[in-house]
């Protein structure tokens, strides 16, 4: 038998071990880990020359834009980007112009990127306005529901108790897990207001709009209303000790509930607002230093899940406009996750098994993604191959993202991605990006 690579002399990182070995990749799948020795002949060899071998990481929350937002990313820039920072795949929010909450919506997103894609996308949908059209959006094969609690973005009134839990019954059936935003709308706009009234558009007025309280209100609606439902709801970028408690006491109970932190939630605190200013804008907003410390405690004892990147690409304009009140919030974040991880594992404020678990297999388990996350036999040859020695200075003018800024600019990191194989197919090399445009999968849920 003639397989179509060998990739020889790897480092690869199995059941948390690391492990000289060389990987025999057939249609895309990996087809056989072991001696050199042991591997069948193969159309292509690729020495690896010891370089570190992780699973294919997956982020499970990226914003690619495009469609009516293609100016701040677009499908291929926003691919790129995964693929440079080690991202084998992808999941795409639904805050897209048009919002992502049909079955058509959906079916026009997956074609587009189809076509443009370097990694594997899948795709959140908000809720449609018909609930029963739930079903046909699972179908059509998105990996889960979003609701964003601080403002009316998809067709569920977020308003309305009685809603919010027919709608989470629905979704229990359908065994596809809710993602939520959690800050309350009510909350966040009477600060908004009364913060306006007084004519404040500093970034401190934005951080007092954006509470802490804000954060938990949301935390604790949504754990009341879904208790009975069945439902498994997935906390994006939790921020503080009140919301990670509350998510962790319900995790005691045996309640199917997982969560999400940002890096930047636990690498930068309120306080570096002084310094990069309206940069550092996003929702919810970065806390205290004791509230990081909160989080960071949290992330050693295991309460959470995943370490989304939040990728939220905007204009450089858009991050400067006049009043904070008019920002764009968020940052682009796919370039910087890997390397800033890899150094905090160097730094051993972070173990490379934890890393692992919250960039590949916890989230292939919450959104499951069977066929990815690990490196095994008979999955998908989703790799990222990484020089854990490589030091260099993070410069964010070069990035693959159309967003060529970064809060990490100038950082000095140490361990760089270096190779991405998308599907037993090499699509960042070096640098450069090597992969055709489509070559990465629309993941379908239940059809990977
Ligand atoms: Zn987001």
């Amino acid at each position: 038998m003639i397989v179509d690579s060998v990739l020889t002399n790897a480092k690869a990182y199995l059941k948390g071990q690391i492990i000289d070995c060389s990987i025999a990749i057939e249609e895309g799948k990996i087809f056989k880990i072991g001696k050199e020795t042991q591997m069948p002949n193969a159309d292509q060899k690729t020495d690896l020359k010891s370089l570190l071998v992780l699973p294919g990481l997956i982020d499970e929350h990226v914003h690619l834009r495009d469609e009516g937002k293609a100016y701040k990313e677009d499908f291929q820039t926003g691919t790129a980007a995964a693929a440079a920072g080690g991202f084998t795949t992808v999941l795409d929010m639904p805050n897209n112009e048009p919002v992502t909450m049909s079955v058509d919506s959906l079916r026009n997103r997956m074609a587009l990127a189809q076509r443009k894609i370097l990694v594997n996308v899948g795709f959140y949908s908000e809720f449609p306005k018909k609930l029963a059209e739930t079903e046909d959006i699972v179908s059509e094969g998105a990996v889960g529901f979003k609701l964003f609690m601080g403002s009316q973005i998809g067709g569920l009134n977020i308003d309305d108790d009685e809603a919010l839990q027919d709608a989470f019954k629905k979704v229990a059936t359908l065994n596809v897990p809710l993602a939520v935003h959690a800050e309350d709308k009510a909350l966040l706009k009477s600060n908004e207001e009364k913060l306006k009234q007084a004519k404040k558009d500093s970034t401190a007025a934005f951080q007092q709009a954006h509470s802490e309280a804000v954060e938990a209100k949301a935390v604790e609606r949504l754990l009341r209303i879904s208790a009975p439902t069945g439902v498994h709801l997935h906390f994006c970028h939790v921020t503080t000790k009140e919301g990670l408690n509350a998510i962790a006491e319900t995790k005691k109970t045996g309640r199917k509930v997982t969560c999400e932190v940002t890096l930047n939630h636990l690498l930068f605190s309120a306080d570096d607002l002084e310094r990069y200013g309206q940069l550092l804008i996003m929702a919810p907003p970065l806390r205290s230093r004791d509230q990081v410390e909160a989080l960071w405690k949290g992330l050693d004892q295991g309460w959470v899940d995943a370490l989304g990147s939040d990728h939220a690409p905007h204009a450089l304009s858009e991050k400067s406009a006049s009043s904070v009140w008019d920002v764009k919030v968020g940052l682009p974040g796919l370039e910087t996750t890997l390397p800033l991880v890899l150094t905090l594992v160097r730094k051993n404020r972070l173990s490379l098994t934890r890393a692992v678990e919250l960039l590949a297999e916890k989230p292939a388990e919450i959104y499951g993604l069977n066929d990815r996350g690990r490196l095994e036999q008979g999955k998908n040859a989703d790799l990222t191959v990484v020089d854990f020695n490589r030091k260099f200075t993070v410069d964010a003018s070069k990035f693959k993202s159309k967003a060529k800024y970064s809060p990490y600019d100038g950082w000095e990191v140490q361990g760089k991605p270096v190779k991405t194989f998308v599907n037993g197919l090499l699509a960042f090399d070096e640098g450069g990006i090597v992969g055709k445009a489509g070559s990465g999968s629309v993941v379908r849920r239940g059809n990977p």
